[in-house]
């Protein structure tokens, strides 16, 4: 049996399980050029979560009654191109669904003596070229700066605090729970961390944790959180603005504090930035992730589902707080 998940509605607030139907998919076979895909691991990332909404953006909307894309970790079971055989591992961004055909020239061979698997769909993959080229190329942290990342205990998160580390950096995780809290100090050793959802008075809580003020804002978050950091900034500060993901649920236009003054009086950079500005780079960026990974300078967690019918949960989950590192299904 092969099985597709759908976006059956646009959400309306935060996704729920109704949004997603799951259905028998076609039998498929490889022309010449083309493989079939068998996914292993599934990635689910919050900016799946803009696809679907019907919004302009700089990617198209999932549609009404398809099948739902996204990174996929994927092995080979029919081969009609001459690169690649039965039992080869490939990355590329494909349909949610078990089976499927895709073109090879779409598809990345993989290398599972690397890395094990999953992890290119996260350190090695999207989440973490996201922290790389976010924190290096907007960041420029400097040895001794102080570095606050939002969203810290995430896919994300988790290698820009690390990499920051390397760098030589303070490094201040928020994060919404006191056991990612628990392993942001004492596994991947940040230097302060704070539990956003317990602590009253961020702005003061970011003072507290950053004596010499924040060099590097790392914004995965938005919201009212960034607004506190942003309150604590120096002078030449550099604000990468990587995602806002407490706002991707809202229904109404929103308002909050205007940062601009802060902005101009520290003579502050705030930049937006999107992975694939680098895609050029790629290379580069997992050479470096490998070399620290393989050196034991980043160390990496993923939190995994088992089972396909569980990817509306997993995505969902994105937005309670369920995962500490990268979200990942697997299919067993
Ligand atoms: P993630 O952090 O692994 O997962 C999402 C996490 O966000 C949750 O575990 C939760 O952690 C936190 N969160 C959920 N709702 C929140 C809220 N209302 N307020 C504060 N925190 C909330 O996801 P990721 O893949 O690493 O992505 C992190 C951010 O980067 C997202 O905003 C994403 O859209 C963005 N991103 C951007 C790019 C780009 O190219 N610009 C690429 C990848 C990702 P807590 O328990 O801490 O709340």
């Amino acid at each position: 049996m092969n099985k597709q998940i759908l976006l059956k509605s646009r959400p309306l607030g935060k996704p729920t399980a109704e949004n997603f139907t799951i259905t028998d998919a076609p039998a498929v076979s490889a022309k010449e050029g083309e493989l079939v895909v068998k996914a292993k691991y599934i990635s689910v990332d919050p900016y799946m979560r803009g696809r679907m909404s019907d919004a302009k953006s700089y990617i198209p909307p999932f549609e009404i009654d398809k099948a739902i894309e996204g990174g996929i970790v994927a092995v080979v079971t029919e081969s009609r191109h001459p690169d690649f055989k039965i039992g080869d591992a490939v990355y590329a961004s494909l349909q949610w669904k078990e089976v499927q055909v895709v073109a090879a020239g779409k598809v990345t061979k993989l290398d599972k003596n690397i890395a094990p698997l999953s992890y290119y769909l996260g350190i090695l993959g999207m989440p973490g070229l996201t922290a790389y080229f976010g924190l290096l190329d907007i960041g420029k942290p400097l040895a001794g700066q102080t570095v606050v990342v939002s969203g810290a205990a995430g896919a994300v998160g988790i290698v820009v605090g690390q990499i920051a580390r390397i760098k030589g950096c303070r490094v201040v995780g928020i994060a919404g729970s006191d056991e990612k809290n628990a392993y942001l100090s004492d596994e991947l050793k940040f230097d302060a961390v704070i539990n956003y959802h317990t602590t009253a008075d961020m702005k003061e809580a970011i003072a507290k944790a950053c004596p010499n003020g924040v060099d590097v804002y790392f914004d995965n978050v938005g919201g009212t959180i960034s607004d506190a950091v942003i309150a604590n900034i120096n002078k030449g500060a550099r604000i990468i603005l990587c995602g806002q993901i407490s706002t991707y649920n809202d229904m109404k236009a929103l308002f909050g504090l205007r940062p601009q003054t802060t902005l101009l009086k520290k003579s502050a950079l705030m930049q937006g930035f999107i992975v694939s500005n680098y895609a050029s780079r790629f290379p580069e960026g997992v050479k470096q992730l490998s070399l620290w990974l393989g050196e034991r300078k980043l160390s990496y967690h993923e939190t995994i589902i088992q089972g396909f019918e569980r990817l509306p949960e997993a995505f969902i989950g994105l937005f309670e707080g369920k995962n500490t590192g990268k979200s990942l299904v697997e299919i067993v």
